[in-house]
C-alpha cells in the first residue's frame, strides 16, 4: 500500500506566489524516495504539506496509519543548546508521553543507530556540523515514525562529512526499511540513496520527470 498519497495538490502563499501544483504523488511503503529539484520548485512545501505543517490550497493527502507517525529533519539540525544529546532526542517522546518508562532505552538505541553512543551526555556545541545532523536524525527516529522527512539535511556539510552521512543513512534505511522521502537538489544523493527520484521544475512547482533507480539489491 501507499505510505503517502498526494491528489490534485497546490499551494499558494499570500501575495499570490504560487508554490505548488497540481501535484500527484504516491509513495509506497518502506520505499526511499527523493524529490530533486533547484531552489524554488517546491519541494519544500510539498514536504511540509505532508508533515502537516502547512495547509495545502486545494487537493487531498493521506497518510497510512492517519498519518500521525512523522519524522522531520531539517536542514539546521535545530538543537536545544542547553540540553544535553540525550535530552534533546528524548524530547519528542517527553512531549507525548511524559510518563512512558522506556524513554531511556529509547533513546539509547536511537543514539546508537546514528552511532552516537558515546556522546549521549555531551552538549550541541561540543559537536561538529555532521554530529549534530546525526542527533537530529536520532531525534526524528526516537519515536519510531512511519514516515521519515528529511529537507535537504545534508547540504549544508562538508562533502565528506556528507558521504558519510549518505552512508550511513543508507545503512539505516537497509536496517529500518521505513519509509523515507529525501528533499535534495543534489543529483548524485539522489541518485545515491533512493529507489525513486521525483524531478520537479518551478513556477508552479511540479513533478515534471520520475525515475526508478534499479540496483542489484532488494
Ligand atoms: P524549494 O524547497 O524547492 O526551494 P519552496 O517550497 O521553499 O521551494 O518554495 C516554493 C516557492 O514558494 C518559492 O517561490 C518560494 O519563494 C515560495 N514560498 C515558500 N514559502 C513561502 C512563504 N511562506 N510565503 C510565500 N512564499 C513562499
Ligand atoms: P529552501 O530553499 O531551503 O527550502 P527557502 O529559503 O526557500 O528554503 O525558505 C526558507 C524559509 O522561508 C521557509 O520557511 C519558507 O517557507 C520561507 N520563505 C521562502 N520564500 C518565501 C517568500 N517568498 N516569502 C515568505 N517566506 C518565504
Amino acid at each position: 500500500g501507499d505510505a503517502v498519497s498526494l491528489k490534485g495538490v497546490t499551494k499558494r502563499y499570500d501575495r499570490g506566489v504560487v508554490a505548488l501544483g497540481p501535484v500527484d504523488f504516491n509513495v509506497r511503503k518502506g520505499d526511499f524516495v527523493s524529490l530533486l529539484g533547484p531552489s524554488g520548485c517546491g519541494k519544500s512545501t510539498a514536504l511540509r504539506i505532508i508533515a502537516g505543517l502547512s495547509e495545502p490550497t486545494s487537493g487531498r493527502v493521506q497518510l497510512a496509519g492517519g498519518g500521525r507517525s512523522i519524522g522531520f529533519v531539517f536542514q539546521e539540525p535545530t538543537l536545544m543548546p542547553w540540553a544535553t544529546v540525550r535530552d534533546n532526542v528524548a524530547l519528542p517522546l517527553k512531549l507525548s508521553r511524559p510518563r512512558r518508562a522506556d524513554i531511556g532505552d529509547r533513546v539509547e538505541v536511537a543514539l546508537a543507530r546514528v552511532g552516537l553512543a558515546e556522546f549521549a551526555a555531551a552538549y550541541p556545541r561540543q559537536l561538529s556540523g555532521g554530529m549534530k545532523m546525526r542527533v537530529s536524525l536520532a531525534r526524528a527516529l526516537v519515536t519510531d515514525p512511519d514516515v521519515l522527512l528529511m529537507d535537504e539535511p545534508f547540504a549544508a556539510l562538508d562533502e565528506i562529512t556528507r558521504f558519510h552521512l549518505n552512508n550511513d543513512l543508507l545503512a539505516l534505511w537497509r536496517g529500518l526499511r521505513k519509509t523515507v522521502i529525501f528533499v535534495t537538489h543534489s543529483v548524485f544523493e539522489s541518485v545515491y540513496l533512493s529507489r525513486r527520484v521525483v524531478v520537479m521544475t518551478p513556477r508552479p512547482g511540479r513533478i515534471c520527470a520520475e525515475y526508478a533507480i534499479d540496483t542489484a539489491e532488494p
